[in-house]
């Protein structure tokens, strides 16, 4: 089977290896090896000095967490809506009693800078707390201009906080120089890890808020969780076999390099761009807005759902479908994370032919290959 959907993702067999490994106790000196190990990776991979937490849950739990610990009944937030993933903080934000504000954009379109800017400078009484965003949006495969919301958010004073699931370990999230205050991911994602660990970063001024901050929090209090990594240890018990997986994975991506992750994800981004318009399949994201991570397409004359199924069913290489609204509308193309250039072109091939079989006939059989094939070796 062949994983091309953006999460789980597919996971290297060094990575699997370890996880067959019989567990050790948490409190032992060799798991706080290993702790202290993981998170000097973890933030090398964030690009900060800061703290980077590791929590027994997936990518919502470390958004959850990002809320709760940092935020009051009442606070003023703003949510940016371009997705299932931001629609989703906003519902957390609802269910905490925030008062929640969407800054919303269409589904396919990134979300615009300039109204964050327009609500942050018109707020002079500075009752905005926080400004949550997703980077890159993974039902629509759209990365939303963090750096330049951003930019705002510092000049305002307010919190960001922001989603790099699908990000983080795909295109450049520098916490440290951008400044960002919380930031979540989850394992099975650009980690090249099996689901199951929510990682979060902390910026010192989020730890600032944190001390006259209401929610309720217990499980996922990342105070806790940070008195006791100063121990290199947990608060409670951790999936061990996990930090023995995470572990090697870090070492893959440290040996691969940062710049070289980003440029892998850019150039598999480019190709299956490429390849799309070579087939006549419409893009969902317009060019300087597409996720390194994921390539969304509408297909027209012919139906997204009958493509899914064909690679199923033919070549046992599964695609994503779109969620709510786009259900049947489009279908999604995962690279993130252990993605190699091979399996681009494997699946590319198979698209044509799946697309042959369906008797879809808005392409010259070959195109989708050659146009592949060109733009993964242009890079
Ligand atoms: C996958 C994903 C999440 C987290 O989903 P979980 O199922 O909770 O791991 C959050 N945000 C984005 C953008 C995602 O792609």
């Amino acid at each position: 089977m062949m994983l091309m959907i953006p999460g789980p993702t597919p996971v290297p067999e060094p990575v699997l290896l370890a996880l067959a490994k019989h567990p050790i106790g948490h409190r032992s000196g060799d798991f706080a090896s290993i702790m202290a190990d993981v998170t000097s990776g973890l933030k090398w991979l964030h690009q900060t000095q800061h703290d980077v937490l590791i929590l027994t849950a997936s990518g919502t739990g470390a958004m959850e967490a990002g809320i709760i610990n940092f935020l009051s009944p009442g606070d003023r937030v703003l949510v940016g809506s371009n997705g299932k993933f931001g629609e989703r903080w906003a519902e957390v934000c609802d269910a905490y009693g925030l008062n929640t504000e969407r800054v919303s954009a269409e589904w396919g379109k990134p979300l615009d800078p300039e109204q964050f800017r327009t609500l942050l400078e018109a707020d002079t009484a500075k009752q905005i707390k926080a400004v949550i965003i997703t980077h890159s949006e993974t039902s629509t495969g759209v990365l939303n201009d963090l750096e330049t919301i951003n930019r705002y958010v510092k000049a305002h004073g307010a919190l960001i906080l922001v989603d790099a699931v699908t990000s983080l370990g795909a295109a450049n999230v520098p916490v440290d120089a951008w400044a960002l205050d919380v930031v979540a991911s989850g394992s099975q994602k650009g980690y090249m890890l099996p689901p199951g660990l929510g990682f979060v970063s902390v910026s010192p001024k989020a730890w600032q808020a944190y001390a006259t901050a209401k929610l309720p929090r217990y499980y996922l209090d990342l105070g806790k969780y940070r008195k006791d990594a100063a121990k290199n240890t947990t608060p409670f018990t951790p999936p061990v076999n996990m930090f023995f997986a995470l572990q090697v994975a870090l070492k893959l991506m440290q040996a691969e390099g940062l710049e070289p992750i980003f440029a892998r994800h850019q150039r598999q981004m480019n190709a299956t761009r490429a390849v799309m318009r070579s087939l006549g399949l419409p893009l969902y994201a317009a060019d300087g807005a597409a996720s390194p991570a994921i390539t969304a397409v509408a297909p027209a004359g012919v139906d997204s759902e009958q493509i899914r199924s064909v690679m199923k069913k033919r070549f046992d290489i599964i695609l994503a479908g779109g969620q709510d609204q786009l259900k049947g509308k489009i279908f999604r193309v995962g690279h993130l994370g252990f993605v190699s250039d091979r399996d681009i072109l494997t699946a590319i091939s198979a698209l044509e032919a799946a697309l042959q079989d369906l008797g879809y006939d808005g392409f010259t059989p070959g195109a989708g290959v050659s146009a592949a094939a060109q733009a993964l070796t242009a890079a």
